[in-house]
């Protein structure tokens, strides 16, 4: 089947490659497909906002509401340089297959605002978020669409955006944001959830094989949000962490590094490159074999898992051969490429997808939203007990289809979201 979407980019080409190839192993109805594959809505809107200099200066922002078959549409706000309308409906079909894998009441959408952040200040942040509310009031609400952080966005401004919202609607029902503060609607669990929720699933995958995580060597790509948690939880289930990087390059010590100074190295000096001034300032001790390597290289290191943590595309048809993991796990959003997935295949290394692996972020945004509507707060233990019996689940069923269908991980992921959406297609009424 030809998909009408013009002008797409090789990333958004990929997700529907994946969503055909799941169908066709399936055998689903094609019209539903037909009528699945292009996104319902896609918003751009231009930004002007006053900087501090009292210039004015004008922004792109961008929405896509995928699918809203199962419920509202959902999925986070990326501040990034290099966004764009094709990358956010790729990121927006995801989110309609993640919210499925999860059988969450939700559909699937994605924003993002061309902006590198770290070249604003804190106020011109808060008005370019301010502003791109105020150009898509009309489009998102609690019902209709719920947005969330993603990359370069955080609970400050899920908080300025839920501000914006409800004074501009006169209205008060917090759950039009997720991923808020505590103080103001948040959850417990929240800022963890994407990383906790891949270690459920993580930990569901060792015990379906038969694994135990003590001991095993790890190596962390990103130190955001999921990478820095991912890697502090790594450490508690007792993996070794032995590399870890962020957009500067990576710090990779094979006997294990100490994950809480990496990460305040990072906080401190802006980088996990840092890590050895770090060591030398604070004269931490333990047996340490320092070495500063690329970002390409740490990605080729030998160790039992690989989180994937940063950004799509890294793992390429050009490096797929050299990835010496046995096996990955995808945190990140789109970080292998199809070509890639086959060569990984073929060298026999499980890949745990993103649209299962990444979901305890939009699982418990879905908690918070729930707790938004009738204003009674779960504690942090409810919250990730709940995360964790749902990503079980979750992976339970994705290794059935598996078994059924003989597929990956990833296809077997696809297969239980599109039969799910299917369904709905069908008692809906089509
Ligand atoms: P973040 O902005 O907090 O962190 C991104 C990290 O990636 C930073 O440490 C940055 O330095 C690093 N990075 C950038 N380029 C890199 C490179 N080439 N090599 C190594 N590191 C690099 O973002 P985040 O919230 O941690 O999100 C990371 C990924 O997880 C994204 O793909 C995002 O879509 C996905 N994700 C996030 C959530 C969430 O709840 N935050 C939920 C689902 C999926």
């Amino acid at each position: 089947m030809e998909s009408k979407v013009f002008f797409m980019s090789k990333l958004h080409q990929n997700a529907l490659d994946t969503i055909k190839r799941s169908s066709e192993i399936a055998v689903l109805n094609t019209n539903f497909l037909e009528s699945f594959l292009n996104p319902d809505h896609s918003h751009l809107v231009s930004l002007p906002v006053k900087m501090d200099d009292g210039s004015v200066k004008t922004f792109e922002g961008f929405r896509v509401q995928h699918n809203n078959l199962a419920g509202p549409y959902k999925g986070g706000i990326r501040y990034h340089q290099d966004s764009d309308l094709n990358e956010v409906s790729a990121l927006a079909t995801w989110m309609t297959i993640k919210c499925a894998v999860m059988d969450l009441p939700l559909g699937g959408g994605k924003g993002s605002v061309k902006v590198d952040t770290k070249t604003l200040s804190s106020c011109e942040l808060e008005r370019v978020t301010r502003a791109y509310v105020n150009k898509l009031k009309h489009n998102i609400g609690p019902h209709k669409d719920i947005p969330a952080p993603d990359m370069y966005t955080n609970p400050r401004i899920m908080a300025w955006a839920t501000d914006e919202y409800l004074k501009i609607t006169n209205t008060s029902n917090k759950g039009v944001f997720t991923g808020k503060p505590i103080c103001f609607g948040g959850s417990e669990g929240r800022e963890e959830a994407t990383s906790a929720g891949g270690m459920y699933g993580f930990v569901a995958y060792l015990e379906s094989q038969g694994l135990n995580p003590q001991g095993m060597k790890v190596v962390i790509q990103g130190a955001g949000n999921v990478g820095s948690y991912a890697a502090s939880i790594a450490e508690e289930m007792g993996m070794k962490v032995i590399g870890i990087s962020d957009s500067k390059g990576g710090v990779y010590d094979q006997n294990g590094l100490n994950v809480s100074e990496v990460l305040k190295c990072k906080k401190e000096r802006g980088s996990v490159v840092k890590y050895q001034e770090h060591v030398d300032t604070h004269k931490i001790e333990g047996r340490i074999e320092l070495k500063v390597i690329s970002n390409e290289e740490i990605l080729e290191k030998e160790c039992d898992v690989l989180f994937l943590s940063a950004l799509e595309d890294q793992v390429r048809s050009d490096n797929a051969e050299r990835i010496s993991a046995k096996l990955i796990v995808e945190l990140a959003n789109g970080p292998i490429t199809p070509e890639a997935d086959e060569i990984l295949e073929k060298k026999g290394i499980d890949v745990l997808p993103d649209v299962l692996m990444n979901a305890g972020g939009v699982t418990v945004s879905y908690l918070e939203w729930v707790q938004n509507q009738n204003e009674d707060y779960l504690s942090k233990s409810e919250v990730l007990k709940s995360l964790d019996k749902r990503m079980t689940k979750a992976y339970k069923d994705i290794l059935c289809i598996k078994a059924k269908y003989n597929c990956s991980f990833r296809i077997a992921s696809y297969i239980k979201a599109l039969k799910r959406l299917q369904s709905i297609w069908e008692v809906r009424g089509n």
